[in-house]
């Protein structure tokens, strides 16, 4: 076969060579002529206008001038030189200054010639003026202004930069290759395909994206990029899923045996909702099938989804398997432990807790009993995927708020049997429907969408700190009124020990203002003994104290009922996600809840908009939407590992529409050619070949 001219290495395209190939490899993973091809701009200037000196805003925009240059002259002694110069249209004048190239600057310009200059305007002593415009010839450049005056503007970084692989670079050795090859570019979606969605065909959709011709060709260069690029990741993803499905054997568990009967009609304390009754019911229909389950449970806080898997857990055990409840810290382990502890009661099953703080001797018991299967359940922490522990037959494994986990540890815990395990994983953190598609596109999904009964809904309101006084006096009543109070301080590892200092002067001012022996204060924070933490929070889960100031550990965790207030200290600087998360904590008793979020004056765009979606709002989906909107999924938890943000150019929460679409239109063709061997399918298949031998493959990631 002919060797693929877009194959080739980027060494050997004209005015690259090895030193800037390795460069560019190093830094931006481009080793082919077709990489760099697929390397693409993340923005277009316009310089097809051109404005007048009296249009200039300090909006942050570029401009585009046409005038003359006159009274170029240096500035400053020999080590701050600097040059000045003025631009003039017939509107009015501009200083323009260099730092750089000054005698080259200084004998460029003629003072009868008419020039276009570009640039983003900055103020300087309360008067606009550009630093290092960019300058060309009017009389050069005349009849391209209109036409071909969309720029590219490409990422680029110091290194490549100071290698002249700028952006400027970019675009010129992006025109030699596309010069040098464009007439081998051909089409990688079938026609159908093509036609049907009335995309741009891909030579187009190339030469487009690089030089367009106008603005409304950029919209299609893209679209038709986007389409390809998402279209892909759902074939990879849905071939994944479907080949789990038939691939992989699951324990078979059929009965519905004698532990779950006697739990629900004896421990049982209250009726499940219907949601948790529909998703045992899914849950139940995998268990049967005899292939692995991957089901994905989402239930924001307090949906109860512990129970959804406690009732799973028995029927593993009801069939003569163990299970085994995993949580990604020892505080949320622990408090698993005790709540199944305490909702089995005195029923027949065994349940230990395994973590890293268990001491050797009683380690060595449990790693007994699970091995002569004496032991039925196991919960704990990352110390469970361990080397050293085995099971004798686990059948089931719960994990617990599963972005903490990476794929590793996951795949694990299969390792652990012939047949591996049916996994439940559960989340508070709701999932916005594009990344369920893409970066959980590979389970199955379960939702719990509904409250157990009686639930108030949390009153949410955003104070600044002039109404501290009137929080405390709110506090003080709650108090009095036999209630519990959280106050939340930020704790980021960046500013560690400010936040620090922060937390404990806010907790000696608390103590001032709710002095003992009347108040009693608790105090949790990371840094502190693992025994005091644990003392401390006794303390306030027995009520013995009135308000438990803390960082985020309470985050995941504690279930307080008692507790109706939860304070948000420089709520500004908290996540949506975790906010939400926070204000779970409160709403779990029978009285109205409250959740105060504090902040100081001055709050950045995005921040004010964060607390204004928590004071609006209390769904969890509408609040993971928003966090994506205003976040991107880059920062998202979970989205880290999967490689589903290498993307090229689709984008998770601003393509939303587009991430659906194209899901159903693999599943569509996925239904009537499982494996793409129609003739019509052809490029696909091949496609995926290709992505798989680059060693991509966004299809196993759980
Ligand atoms: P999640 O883990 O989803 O945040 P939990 O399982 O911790 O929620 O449940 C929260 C609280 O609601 C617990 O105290 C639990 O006992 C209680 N609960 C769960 N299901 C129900 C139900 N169907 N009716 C009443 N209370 C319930
Ligand atoms: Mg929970």
């Amino acid at each position: 076969m002919v060797k693929d001219i877009f194959e080739t290495h980027i060494m050997y395209l004209k005015g690259v060579g090895p030193k800037k190939a390795k460069l560019l490899t190093d830094e931006l993973n481009i080793h082919t002529f077709n990489d760099l091809l697929n390397y693409f701009p993340f923005r277009y200037i316009d310089k097809s206008k051109i404005f007048k000196v009296k249009d200039i805003t300090s909006d942050n925009v570029w401009f585009q001038l046409k005038g003359t240059i006159s009274n170029v002259k240096s500035v400053g002694d020999k080590r701050t030189r600097y040059i000045t110069a003025t631009f003039q249209d017939d509107t009015g004048k501009i200083e323009l200054i260099w730092f750089r190239g000054l005698s080259w600057i200084k004998s460029q310009f003629s003072p009868d010639k008419e020039y276009v200059i570009f640039g983003k305007p900055s103020v300087f002593k309360n008067r606009f003026n550009f630093v290092h415009p960019e300058v060309e010839d009017y009389e050069k450049i005349e009849g391209n202004i209109v036409q071909n005056r969309l720029e590219g503007i490409y990422n680029s970084t110091e290194k490549l930069k100071s290698s002249g692989l700028g952006s400027k670079g970019f675009s010129r050795l992006i025109r030699q290759l596309l010069n040098q090859t464009s007439e081998q570019i051909r089409e990688t979606l079938p026609e159908y395909i093509v036609n049907h969605y009335h995309l741009l065909d891909r030579k187009s959709a190339l030469l487009n994206i690089h030089f367009p011709s106008d603005q409304n060709i950029i919209e299609k260069a893209r679209y038709r990029l986007k389409f390809e690029e998402l279209l892909l990741i759902h074939f990879q993803i849905l071939q994944q899923k479907i080949y789990l499905k038939q691939k992989v054997k699951g324990h078979v568990f059929e009965k519905v045996g004698s532990l779950l009967n006697d739990f629900y009609e004896k421990h049982l304390p209250f009726e499940l909702t219907n949601a948790q009754k529909r998703v045992i019911k899914e849950i139940r229909a995998d268990l049967k099938s005899g292939k692995q389950m991957n089901r994905l449970l989402q239930g924001d806080v307090g949906s109860g989804k512990t129970l959804v898997a406690l009732m799973t857990m028995l029927i593993a055990l009801d069939n003569g398997y163990q299970a085994s409840l995993m949580a990604p810290t020892e505080i949320l382990a622990t408090q698993h432990y005790k709540t199944l502890k305490q909702m089995l009661g005195d029923m027949d099953i065994t349940i230990e807790l395994l973590t890293g703080s268990t001491p050797k001797k009683k380690r060595t018991e449990i790693q007994q009993s699970l091995e002569d299967g004496s032991l039925h359940i196991l919960t704990g922490t990352h110390a469970l995927i361990e080397e050293t522990v085995q099971f004798k037959n686990l059948g089931f494994v719960v994990i617990d708020e599963q972005h903490r986990f990476g794929v590793e540890q996951r795949a694990r815990l299969w390792k652990k049997n012939k047949i591996p395990p049916h996994v439940l994983v559960m989340t508070a953190t709701p999932i916005p429907r594009t990344l369920a598609m893409t970066v959980y596109g590979n389970l199955d999904v379960s939702v719990i969408d509904e409250l157990p009964p009686g639930r108030k809904q949390v009153k949410t309101v955003h104070y600044w700190e002039s109404k501290r006084l009137r929080v405390n006096g709110f506090i003080r009543q709650k108090i009095k009124e036999g209630r519990q109070v959280y106050i939340v301080f930020p704790l980021i590892s960046e500013s560690e020990k400010l936040d620090l200092r922060n937390l404990m002067e806010g907790y000696e001012t608390l103590v001032r203002e709710f002095p003992p022996p009347e108040f009693q204060v608790s105090v949790v924070h990371g840094k502190m003994k693992s025994n005091d933490k644990e003392f401390e929070m006794k303390r306030f889960v027995e009520g013995k104290t009135d308000i438990m100031v803390s960082t985020t550990v309470i985050e995941v965790g504690v279930d307080v009922p008692n507790a109706s207030v939860m304070v948000i200290e420089n709520a500004e600087r908290f996540g949506l996600s975790q906010l939400h998360q926070l204000r779970g904590r409160v709403g779990r008793g029978a009285d109205q809840s409250y959740c105060i979020l504090m902040s100081g004056n001055k709050l950045s765009k995005e921040g004010r908009k964060r607390l204004e979606v928590m004071v609006s709002t209390s769904d969890g989906f509408k609040i993971a939407e928003a966090d994506l909107q205003l976040r991107g999924p880059g920062d998202l938890q979970g989205t880290q590992q999967s490689g589903i943000l290498n993307l090229k150019i689709a984008n998770l929460a601003s393509d939303g529409e587009l991430v659906a679409k194209t899901h159903k239109i693999a599943a569509y063709i996925l239904e009537h050619d499982e494996l793409l061997e129609k003739p019509e399918n052809k490029l696909v298949k091949q496609q995926l070949e290709q992505i798989k031998k680059g060693g991509q493959n966004w299809g196993r990631i759980s």
